[in-house]
């Protein structure tokens, strides 16, 4: 039996390739160092994996930026826009023209947008989106994938795989820049170019070759298939001596089913981490000759492998099909976890030993591939690591399981409808038409981060720590209060991010020192791990939030972050359902908004900035998710008095197939991102006649742009077109943490003018 991988992490294990983009993009680093940097990683990526006894290796997976971008260029799929970047020449030039169509350019004169950048379907990982124009033409334009190749052949032989997307789903992920044609209509002059890419990998010495095809996995029209079957008839029939593998990840075939296993190719990826119920209806459909690869080992999570439960669907695949024709592999692409478990030393070791990284992932294959050969001594401490989790103390704690069992409508419901409940607000807070507020945190200024870091680093005392925080938070209460905002906001000084502020202070958290993910070009995150049953073991933001409401008159909103948003954040368990986990934490936001009621916070803020990014790739998914959330949210407000009101936050979304569930949420005040589409996204909540308050963004937060009062006067008008004026608050997009101080006030009290002519004028 083979094994194989689909991808692995480019970042290197001390993001070494961030540190080197970031200081060639500044000016401080040679090409030639960036890729020296570059092919370090590589190889040892490489020989990480030969190590690990993984017989098919992926190469093309590394990335300078992002792998879709790379697919553009490798096709010439180059907008317009950049010939002018495109026409200079030197060294630079390639690498120049690269990084200015995934984050613009601003030089010799020349000021150019960057392209579009969107998540890889529902993980955090953002690709750039392919633009297309009607007359689109396609070719070989840029070689690396061949340099790439070779070099991997050079240390694996014919271990080494290239991998690159899929010609349908690079289609499918980009996007129409031109009225008048279908993207999926370009496939026909698409095709000729991969099958030439294919063939000169053959030639090459290429045995495998991985097609990325993750919307195999998604809902299909039935052009959509058409167009899969008429691309791979053509790469079939005009591709020889190559084994072509098709991969597809992160959700089930379901109705691809037949579609996809008689794809005219080698060898079939199926995700059977997220899908494992597919795997009966594919050993049912498969036709002879094709290979299954079956991907057991979660890719997208930091959790060991349950070798039995792998060991079952293994079996089941190889009565089938027989071992020859079976391929061991982790889920998808390991670019979605982290690297090193082994470089966690401070983790406790009975948890550390539930968990595995990227590295550990491959060994874990190598594992199940010896087992089945029949080296059990594997199985056996395995067997122990898996059953430590399910009975430890540290995950199960019987009180947070009772509560969430114990859930009923009552938990997730307010006294008394919103009617009811905005009339007793409105006689409490006496706010003018069109109040202002912003969404929590102001300018994280580098005082600020490294007042943060010496604290955790030891060098400051809780006391002096304490005094600069209240010192940050009192200016910026007076400065709120000088501008004349309504409502105002802490600042969120004592914040770092805001999921793990509360994750620090959750029971079931843990944090890793490096187990960094890719987001974005140099972006990396690193989610807190969400291990066990979740509890509060203390108030988590009383002390800052009265601290800020006893320095003025005005409302003081109380600030947390919602349910799915912590969730969708985290590494999650994967030993009880998502909706589980989310209640838990549920309850435990729910608790600290009754704190914060009891102690005299009036307005509280419970952001769910990801909600939309929770939702289920497949249709048919999303109205169980959307019910799960949404009542998740509504726990963390049930039972809380009429005369508190409730806000919310989400960024930029469309709300169009979710608007009955964002009403459902019942939050009395709702912020949400809308600026950038120049209230468009409003529409839908003026169809659904949105009952609640809601502060539509009137400035975009991303750009240190100040707008004039008059541009946002008049998006009030347009809000107001759409939705009751007397319901209408005054807001920018979200926080304003990524901002400098001196736009952050021009642009607020431009903001402020702007309601004053809101309310005199609307
Ligand atoms: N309250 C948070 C802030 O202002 C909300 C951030 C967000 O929505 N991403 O920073
Ligand atoms: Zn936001």
């Amino acid at each position: 039996m083979l094994t194989q991988n689909l991808g692995y992490p480019r970042i290197g294990e001390q993001r070494e390739l961030k540190k080197a983009c970031e200081q060639y993009w500044a000016g401080k680093m040679a090409l030639t160092e960036l890729h020296r940097v570059a092919q370090k990683i590589k190889e040892e990526n490489w020989l990480t994996q030969l190590n690990a006894g993984i017989d098919i290796i992926p190469c093309n997976d590394f990335s300078f930026y992002d792998h879709v971008l790379d697919t553009s260029l490798l096709l010439g799929v180059i907008p317009q826009r950049y010939a002018p970047v495109l026409a200079q020449d030197g060294d630079h030039a390639e690498t120049d023209l690269y990084f200015a169509m995934a984050r613009g350019y601003q030089r010799n004169g020349l000021d150019i947008t960057a392209m579009e950048m969107t998540k890889w379907l529902d993980t955090n990982y953002h690709y750039i989106v392919p633009e297309f124009t009607a007359q689109q033409e396609f070719s070989i334009y840029n070689e690396n994938i061949f340099a790439e190749y070779t070099t991997a052949r050079r240390l694996l032989g014919q271990k080494a795989k290239p991998v690159l997307v899929g010609p349908v789903s690079y289609l499918l992920l980009g996007k129409e820049k031109e009225q008048g044609f279908e993207r999926i209509d370009l496939l026909e002059k698409l095709i000729p170019v991969y099958i030439e890419i294919l063939n000169r990998l053959g030639a090459l010495g290429a045995e495998w070759i991985q097609l990325d095809e993750p919307c195999l996995a998604l809902d299909l029209s039935k052009k959509e298939e058409e167009a899969f079957e008429a691309a791979y008839r053509a790469i079939a029939g005009q591709v020889g001596g190559v084994r072509l593998m098709v991969a597809t990840y992160f959700e089930a075939l379901l109705d691809n089913t037949s579609l996809a296993v008689n794809l005219p190719v080698e060898a079939l990826h199926i995700d059977l981490v997220r899908g494992p119920e597919q795997l009966d209806e594919v050993l049912a459909l498969v036709p002879d000759g094709l290979l299954l690869s079956l991907g057991v080992v979660d890719g997208r999570n930091v959790w060991k492998n349950d070798y039995e439960k792998s060991l079952s669907l293994i079996y089941r695949a190889v009565e089938k099909l027989g071992a020859k024709r079976v391929i061991v592999a982790p889920s998808c692409s390991l670019l979605h976890s982290p690297i090193d478990l082994d470089l966690e030393t401070a983790l406790d070791p009975e948890i550390k030993n539930w968990m595995a990284f990227a590295r550990q992932k491959l060994g874990e294959v190598d594992a199940l591939r010896q087992i089945l050969e029949g080296n059990n001594t594997l199985l056996e401490a395995n067997r122990k690591a898996i059953e430590s989790r399910r009975t430890s103390q540290k995950v199960h704690r019987q009180a947070v399981k009772d509560r969430v069992a114990a859930l009923t409508e009552a938990d997730a419901t307010r006294a008394s409808a919103f009617p009811v409940r905005q009339r007793i607000q409105r006689e409490r807070f006496h706010l003018p038409s069109f109040p202002t507020t912003t969404i929590g945190s102001f300018p994280q200024t580098d005082d600020i981060r490294q007042l943060r870091a010496r604290f955790k680093k030891g060098d400051l005392t809780v006391e002096q720590y304490e005094k600069s925080i209240e010192q940050a938070t009192i200016d910026a209460i007076r400065w709120q209060e000088e501008i004349g905002l309504d409502v105002l906001v802490h600042g969120e000084f004592e914040r770092n991010d805001m999921v793990e502020y509360f994750g620090e202070q959750l029971e079931g958290f843990l944090f890793t020192k490096n187990g960094w993910v890719q987001s974005y070009g140099s972006r990396c995150v690193k989610p807190p791990v969400i291990y066990g049953d979740i509890s509060r073991p203390k108030d988590m933001t009383v002390r800052w939030s009265t601290f800020a409401a006893a320095q003025t008159d005005r409302p003081m909103k109380g600030m947390l972050t919602g349910p799915v948003t912590i969730l969708q954040w985290s590494f999650v368990r994967d030993d009880q359902p998502r909706e589980v986990t989310t209640n838990q934490i549920a309850f435990a936001v729910h608790d600290e908004v009754l704190a914060l009621e009891q102690a005299g916070i009036g307005m509280i803020q419970i952001d769910e900035a990801a909600i939309r990014e929770g939702l289920p790739l497949r249709k048919a998914r999303r109205p169980h998710y959307l019910d799960w959330a949404v009542k998740a949210f509504r726990i963390t407000a049930g039972g809380v008095q009429d005369r508190t009101q409730i806000h919310t936050h989400m960024c930029y979304s469309e709300f169009n197939d979710i608007i009955e569930h964002i009403a459902a949420m019942d939050a009395d005040v709702i912020t949400i991102e809308t600026s950038r589409s120049q209230m468009e996204l409003l529409q839908a909540f003026a169809h659904f006649e949105y009952p609640n308050e809601i502060g539509p963004g009137v400035y975009d937060i991303h750009s240190p742009r100040v707008p004039g009062t008059e541009e946002m006067t008049s998006l009030l008008g347009r809000a107001a077109d759409l939705l009751p004026a007397e319901n209408l608050w005054v807001n920018p997009d979200c926080g304003l943490k990524t901002r400098k101080w001196p736009e952050t006030k021009a642009a607020l009290e431009n903001m402020v003018a702007a309601a004053r002519q809101a309310r005199e004028q609307i």
